[in-house]
């Protein structure tokens, strides 16, 4: 059979070529207004890039990264970067600054495609960007900001004059085609680098039935960031199929969605929870309905039971849950009931719709107990959870050391069962991360700081449940003897030492924090003792004001 390597453009080319007028519609990061283009002219657009691109020197390996919302410039991007062999790094804007300049760095970016939203940001950070020579700032000389960025262009000016004939080269499969870091642990977030390979195999497992179900007769609005572990592998699933695209921008509220799944007959959507609790309440206040979606795909944390049961029973919309992490590309599992299941109660139906689902076929899954021993799919033996799979991590970028066992399996850090039908359900996470509004909250590192206030005798951090951004981060502290520190004290303390959204919703004083025999706070027990403690809606989630974005977006 032939043999020849199959790279990631040939998708966008295929699309091109093949689905020339299916739509992909944008909503313009500028001015909030609706751009409407299709395939044929992505491919076309994206050869003209990729022109501009070698006209700048770019070279096959060279790390060329991205800070960009969900537009069609930036996919054009990710093909036109891949598709000469350059590595596209997606950035997340909602990193803390000095994570953002950390992963430039590491990854010695030569060239940076920017929104026009992140020209301050980058500003502020260029004169520590030794490796970046140039910016590309994604829109039209219009809408070009005034800058003082390194040999500064706006993406339309630069292609303007350039060819929509360019030679692909062929790539080996293995060819590194996307870089995303990861904040998912303390310390310096790691990077994760995917091949042509692993993208396109991951691209074919997220479109099959039993996986998302990209199919050329879906309208996918696709609201998960390209900058988030490859937006679920939907920039190729949705181009493979010819499926309508719709690109949301900056604009991630309940009523910029809404009115895209409205106005756009989407019928297909992936987003992590936050997203869906914000249309929710924006659709009961407003009484508004959702007469086309069908299906939307929900991960990245849990999904809560009120989310699956008022989606289906209120806008008949099914939820279908996943797992799976940066590390994976990011997609492991997706909970569709299997036809033994159809005609159980709806409870029971429930009860296997709030586990993350069976794994998509590539993705290799086992628990097992601390010394290693598998463990039975009964549903009730809990251990840490491994993968295996050609999507799947073998060793962080630029790390000496591989991230796998001798057998290559990848520890996920997840704690989880799998029960007999083979559904994997998420019962912890080894670590005590917290997970708001689809960004991770680190607990060590706020701990650390709080820890650093003079009247501070200990200082704990746990996550508890937010009806907004699914969970939130607390603040217990014991107090030094003989003072009278003050939430608002300690609050205002941290104000400029973390992100805004970091800050902890509330501060509990108390006498003792629960240890472990190894000297450890116990979160466990912590948790337990808290457990009667919950925020209210009201509380102050700083997360919709991140200083680097516009509007009251979250993935
Ligand atoms: P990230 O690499 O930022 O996508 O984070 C991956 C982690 O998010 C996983 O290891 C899980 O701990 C968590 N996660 C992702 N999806 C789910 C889900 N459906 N339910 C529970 N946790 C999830």
């Amino acid at each position: 059979m032939q043999n020849d390597p199959f790279n990631l453009i040939q998708i966008l080319e295929h699309a091109g070529r093949f689905h020339s007028h299916v739509e992909i519609v944008t909503r313009s990061v500028e001015d909030g207004s609706i751009h409407r283009s299709n395939y044929g002219e992505a491919a076309t657009r994206t050869r003209q890039l990729a022109n501009a691109l070698k006209r700048l020197d770019v070279q096959v390996g060279d790390r060329i990264g991205t800070l960009a919302w969900n537009t069609q410039r930036h996919l054009e991007a990710w093909y036109a970067i891949s598709g000469q062999g350059a590595i596209c790094h997606t950035i997340n804007p909602r990193l803390f600054v000095e994570q953002i300049e950390y992963i430039i760095n590491h990854a010695e970016d030569r060239i940076l495609l920017i929104d026009p939203t992140f020209v301050p940001l980058l500003e502020q950070l260029q004169g520590r960007l030794p490796t970046v020579e140039r910016y590309i700032v994604l829109t039209d000389h219009v809408h070009m900001p005034e800058t003082n960025l390194q040999n500064a262009v706006a993406s339309e000016s630069l292609i303007d004059a350039e060819s929509d004939d360019y030679h692909w080269p062929t790539l080996s499969y293995e060819t590194p085609a996307g870089l995303c870091y990861t904040s998912g642990t303390t310390g310096n977030p790691k990077g994760v680098q995917y091949t042509h390979r692993s993208n396109l195999l991951h691209a074919y497992a997220v479109s099959g039935a039993d996986g998302a179900g990209i199919s050329s007769t879906e309208t996918v609005l696709m609201v998960v960031p390209m900058f988030h572990a490859n937006s679920w592998g939907l920039a190729y699933a949705c181009p493979m199929a010819g499926a309508p695209l719709i690109l949301p921008g900056a604009r991630l509220d309940g009523g910029s969605i809404h009115e895209l799944l409205e106005t756009e007959k989407v019928t297909f959507s992936a987003a992590v929870p936050t997203v869906w609790n914000m249309l929710l309440s924006h659709m009961k206040t407003n009484e508004l309905t959702l007469p086309y979606l069908n299906e939307v795909l929900i991960g990245g944390s849990a999904v809560p039971r009120h989310l699956i049961e008022t989606l289906d029973k209120d806008y008949a919309v099914t939820v279908l849950q996943a797992w799976g992490m940066t590390e994976l590309s990011p997609l492991g599992t997706v909970c569709r009931l299997k036809a033994s299941m159809k005609d159980w109660s709806y409870d029971r139906q429930i009860a296997v719709r709030l586990k993350q689902g069976k794994p998509i076929f590539g993705c290799d899954l086992k628990i097992v107990d601390d010394d290693n021993n598998q463990l039975p799919h009964d549903g009730k033996a809990v251990g840490k959870l491994l993968v295996k799979g050609p999507w799947v991590v073998r060793r962080y970028y630029r790390d000496d050391r591989d991230a796998v066992d001798a057998d290559g399996w990848f520890d996920t850090g997840d704690i989880a069962n799998i029960d007999q039908h083979g559904y994997l359900q998420i019962t912890d996470r080894a670590k005590d991360l917290i997970k708001s509004g689809g960004e991770w909250i680190s607990s060590v590192d706020l701990e650390n700081e709080a820890m650093g206030h003079a009247e501070v005798q200990l200082a704990a951090v746990i996550g508890v449940s937010h009806p907004k951004w699914e969970e939130r981060p607390l603040l217990v502290v014991i107090r030094k003897q003989g003072t009278d520190l003050s939430k608002d004290e300690i609050l205002t303390y941290l104000s400029d030492k973390v992100a805004r959204w970091w800050l902890p919703d509330d501060v509990v004083f108390v006498d003792e924090i629960p240890m472990t025999a190894t000297g450890k706070i116990s979160k466990l027990r912590l948790r337990e003792q808290l457990s009667d403690y919950s925020l209210s809606n009201q509380s102050t989630a700083k997360q919709d004001s991140i200083s680097t974005t516009t509007e009251d977006e979250n993935d």
